[in-house]
């Protein structure tokens, strides 16, 4: 039996308001229905609503999720990393332990997520200010060279054989594309947190878009990966946004890539997969690398954030790429998962094979 059986309801909310204000933390909760029947004042300050005007009204306007049921089994705590709406029309990413609400008979009544603002308000902050560092460290590097062999070339342009120009100025491109691909993704962050993305969904065939974003990365990359293909003919069309997947693909085997430096091998597969009871085409990208630690795998896909490692430290990269993946899987019917362990990375990327209805298209 439930230990809140004994009390009355009266004491059981008592407790609930004092939890509510000891912990630095929030949560809410929402009855089977879908109505918001918690939702702790330590949110407001994240989400800007009052909790007045939020209670009642149904969970899906303020956090991302397709299925009422956000655990497999009520009686188990899962955690997930939830998108919230903020009143100001943007989204957070923020880490949830989910659960089911049980009444004194055991029986399911509603679900409870417990959002961890405690650390994410410590880790925006870090990120915060790291994020000024690393966009100021990542500007200036291409800058810096694109200046000294401009520089180069203007002065001394009789003393530099052909040979020495054309190696300056694909120098000076390939930074001036770097440059581009971050001004792109803080762009693509804009976008994501004003709601003004556009997307057109049709269906897509997975295999001739995998094979696509396999070359142009495969050949931006000069380690030698072998990068093996697994994706039956027979596979249904994804419903997707084709640039929007591409730009997560993209960003997903550009990092295997990354990660992976010492290693051979890279392993995408495509399969049908249930995923939260629903079939789906799943993508999983393996690589052999550095890995990631069971602690950090929520926290990557957060804004900003680039784990320590001397490799990190050495490889081009702003801490956007998984936080738009993430945010973009979510948006087009979907989800974003890693495991890492043994040795191996793989990321597991859900997309849908119908098309997108009713709250799933909350974009609109
Ligand atoms: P970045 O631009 O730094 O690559 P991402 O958002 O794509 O940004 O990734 C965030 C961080 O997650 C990376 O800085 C890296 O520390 C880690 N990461 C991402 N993919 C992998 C991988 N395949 N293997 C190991 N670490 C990874």
């Amino acid at each position: 039996m439930n230990q809140f059986a004994k009390l009355n309801i009266n004491q059981a909310a008592m407790i609930l308001g004092s939890v509510a204000r000891a912990t630095k933390n929030g949560f809410i909760a929402y009855d089977l229905e879908g109505r918001i029947t918690h939702f702790s004042p330590k949110l407001e300050e994240v989400t800007g609503f009052l909790e007045l005007e939020i209670l009642g009204k149904p969970v899906q306007d303020l956090v991302k999720i397709r299925d009422l049921s956000i655990v497999e089994n009520p009686h188990t705590v899962e955690s997930h990393v939830v998108m919230l709406f903020t009143k100001d029309g943007k989204h957070i990413n923020i880490e949830a332990r989910c659960t089911g609400v049980l009444d004194e008979d055991n029986k399911l009544n509603g679900y409870l997520m417990f959002l961890i603002i405690e650390d994410f308000k410590k880790d925006l902050n870090r990120a915060q200010s790291e994020f000024i560092s690393t966009v100021s460290h990542e500007l200036r590097t291409p800058i810096t060279s694109i200046k000294g062999f401009a520089a180069t070339l203007l002065n001394a342009k009789q003393q530099i054989d052909e040979e020495k120009k054309t190696k300056y100025i694909r120098i000076i491109k390939e930074q001036a594309e770097r440059l581009s691909r971050l001004v792109e993704d803080l762009l693509a962050v804009s976008r994501l947190e004003s709601r003004k993305l556009q997307l057109t969904i049709h269906p897509v065939q997975i295999r001739y878009v995998l094979e696509n974003v396999i070359e142009v990365v495969g050949s931006k990359h000069k380690y030698s990966h072998d990068v093996s293909i697994l994706c039956p003919e027979s596979l249904p069309d994804v419903w997707v946004d084709s640039d929007r997947l591409e730009q997560i693909l993209t960003n997903l085997i550009d990092n295997a890539f990354k990660y992976s430096p010492e290693a051979k091998s890279i392993n995408i597969e495509a399969s049908l997969q249930k995923h939260n009871d629903k079939d789906m085409l799943e993508v999983a990208i393996t690589d052999y690398g550095i890995g990631i630690k069971a602690e950090d795998q929520r926290k990557i896909f957060t804004k900003f954030s680039r784990l320590d490692s001397p490799l990190t430290r050495v490889t081009e990269g702003t801490g956007l790429g998984l936080y738009i993946s993430y945010s973009l899987a979510q948006l087009l019917g979907g989800d974003l998962r890693v495991e890492s362990g043994n040795g191996k990375t793989r990321f597991l990327l859900y997309l849908s094979i119908k098309p997108l209805q009713g709250a799933e298209l909350w974009w609109d």
